[in-house]
């Protein structure tokens, strides 16, 4: 063991930042022990080894420090109920303390001090920082934080200032707010995992909302960036688009004199249940994959979009007209 320390000491005084790295037998025991030093390093690393299955396994949750907010409900609670299946210590966020105290009771009696509930207007800076603070004090440094919380409010041009204001803090400023406290400390840790929740709507449109729209671009735009900006220096980064998942959100979207049918989303593709996505989420984690994508049709309509953005275009309008009727 201590010969290998010395390995790494001897190839680190030769700066490992940026160089090109293959390790054998990186499955385990001292290659990865290497591989994972190298890449702490900056380095890029080559994992090699008999089976494919050990080297493709990215972050793993056990034992780790983690952040949902949006935790009172939907996609939330099964991220937070999932990380902490997984063995992670989980700090929910969400605006009321009531319903998070409820899910934290929960867990905590499954596995003793593994659950937090803080809650907040995480459409604030402070609250945002609070959080942080807050889940730091109890746990010590966060691993993997996941900006989950959102609205989906709003509709057309007629849409009043305070929910296009709304919208914007909580959809895509609180995702800024939480970076900007959290970066610092993984930079120096020279590690942290940074998750959002945009939506399909961040990749393609929201017919019927134009805050949902633009401020879903403006997550995942901004996750594509702390990617570019911090990828190389031990910061990693998923953003989650889903289409429709079963959940409070996307039942107030039903218009109860039209029916499920005036639901676009519903009308858009296969609704899955919070749960499911959770499962993709911790695999994509796991790869440590960039875009999480439950229902992986999105990927072919944003190629179509990029690709025939005309066709695309129209295809997007019918659908206004079949829901909309306009
Ligand atoms: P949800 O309504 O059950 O969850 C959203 C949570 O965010 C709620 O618990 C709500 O209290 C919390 N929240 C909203 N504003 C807040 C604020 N200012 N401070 C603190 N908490 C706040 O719906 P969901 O579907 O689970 O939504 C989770 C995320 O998934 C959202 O970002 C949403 O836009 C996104 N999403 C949902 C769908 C879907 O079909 N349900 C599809 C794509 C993306």
């Amino acid at each position: 063991m201590s010969q290998n320390r010395d390995t790494v000491r001897n190839i680190t005084g030769m700066e490992l930042g940026g160089k090109i790295t293959v390790v054998t037998g990186a499955a385990g025991g001292i290659g990865m022990a290497l591989a994972e030093r190298f890449h702490k390093g900056g380095a890029t690393v080559v994992l090699a080894d008999r089976d494919q299955a050990p080297l493709d396994v990215g972050m793993e949750l056990g034992g780790k420090i983690t952040v949902v907010t949006g935790a009172a409900g939907g996609i939330g609670m099964a991220l937070a109920e999932r990380f902490h299946k997984e063995g992670a210590t989980v700090v929910l966020a969400d605006r009321d303390q009531a319903p998070l105290d409820v899910i934290a009771l929960r867990l905590n009696t499954q596995r003793p001090n593994s659950a937090l509930a803080v809650a907040g207007d995480l459409g604030t800076e402070e609250a945002n920082a609070t959080l942080i603070s807050t889940a730091e004090k109890a746990f010590g440094p966060i691993d993997l934080f996941f900006a989950n919380a959102g609205v989906g409010s709003g509709t057309d041009l007629t849409t009043e200032e305070d929910v296009w204001n709304t919208a914007f803090d909580i959809n895509v400023n609180a995702h800024r707010w939480a970076a900007k406290y959290l970066v610092p400390g993984w930079l120096a840790r020279g590690e942290g995992y940074f998750c959002s929740t945009a939506s399909a709507a961040g990749l393609l449109s929201q017919i019927g909302s134009a805050p949902y729209s633009v401020t879903k671009h403006a997550a995942r735009a901004f996750a594509e960036w702390l990617s570019i900006t911090y990828g190389k220096r031990g910061i990693r980064v998923s953003c989650l688009c889903p289409q429709g998942v079963n959940t409070n959100m996307l039942k107030g979207g039903d218009n109860p004199a039209g029916g499920e049918t005036t639901n676009v989303v519903r009308v858009a593709g296969v609704v899955l249940e919070p749960a499911d996505v959770a499962q993709v989420v911790v695999d994509c984690i796991r790869a440590e994959t960039f875009l999480i994508l439950p229902h992986p049709e999105v990927a072919q309509y944003a190629t179509l979009k990029a690709s025939e953005n005309e066709r695309w275009l129209a295809g997007m309008r019918k659908l206004q007209m079949r829901v909309f009727g306009v």
